[in-house]
């Protein structure tokens, strides 16, 4: 049985140039598609299982990263855009024609990632952009329709790839929130 996880790593993890300057992410759309301009690198790069990133046909994790708000333009045809689910802490924008969701924004201050926005690196047209680093919220993927007895063998594909499977976020990440979590709780002792 062959395992799909995405696309863009399932010939092989392609890594980063490490110098790369950034680009344009581009919707799928033929006629007019949205591009949103993004400089400098991305950071956190992963392969993610949960239900909310957007994935192309056919892959069973979405690839996602974040790069500072401030970094992100939209460039033409932004009038495509529409907000997926206004309730959702991430506000992700997506191509009304085509689907493909270009950038996701966090509105909320207090939110721990507050000032980052989430892409998805696959949608650049240049290549070089920082490769993913591990797999978040593994287990989620039965959520979208995998059979649990698939989940060893997506496990062990990820772990193969290089990209070690964390059923939340990374413990890099985990840390990054509860620190957030700590400082604002004793700001409001
Ligand atoms: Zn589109
Ligand atoms: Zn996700």
């Amino acid at each position: 049985m062959t395992v799909h996880i995405h696309p863009s790593v399932d010939n092989g993890v392609q890594q980063g140039s490490g110098s790369f300057a950034g680009g344009t992410l581009v919707c799928e759309c033929e006629d007019n598609p949205v591009k949103v301009g993004v400089k400098g690198d991305v950071a956190h790069n992963h392969a993610c299982g949960c239900t909310k990133c957007w994935k192309p046909e056919g892959a069973t994790f979405s690839v996602v990263a974040v790069v500072p708000r401030d970094n992100v333009t939209v460039m033409e045809n932004g009038d495509k855009l529409r907000v997926v689910d206004p309730s959702a802490t991430i506000q992700r924008h997506a191509c009304r024609a085509c689907g493909t969701h270009m950038y996701g924004r966090i509105e909320n201050s207090a939110h721990p990632f507050y000032g980052l926005d989430f892409i998805h690196p696959e949608l650049f047209t240049e290549g070089g952009s920082a490769a993913p680093q591990f797999a978040a919220f593994v287990s989620s993927v039965i959520e979208s329709g995998v059979d649990p007895s698939e989940m060893p063998a997506i496990r062990s594909r990820l772990k193969e790839l290089g990209l070690e499977p964390y059923d939340c976020l990374s413990p890099a990440l985990m840390d990054a929130i509860a620190t957030h979590v700590a400082k604002s709780t004793a700001k409001a002792a």
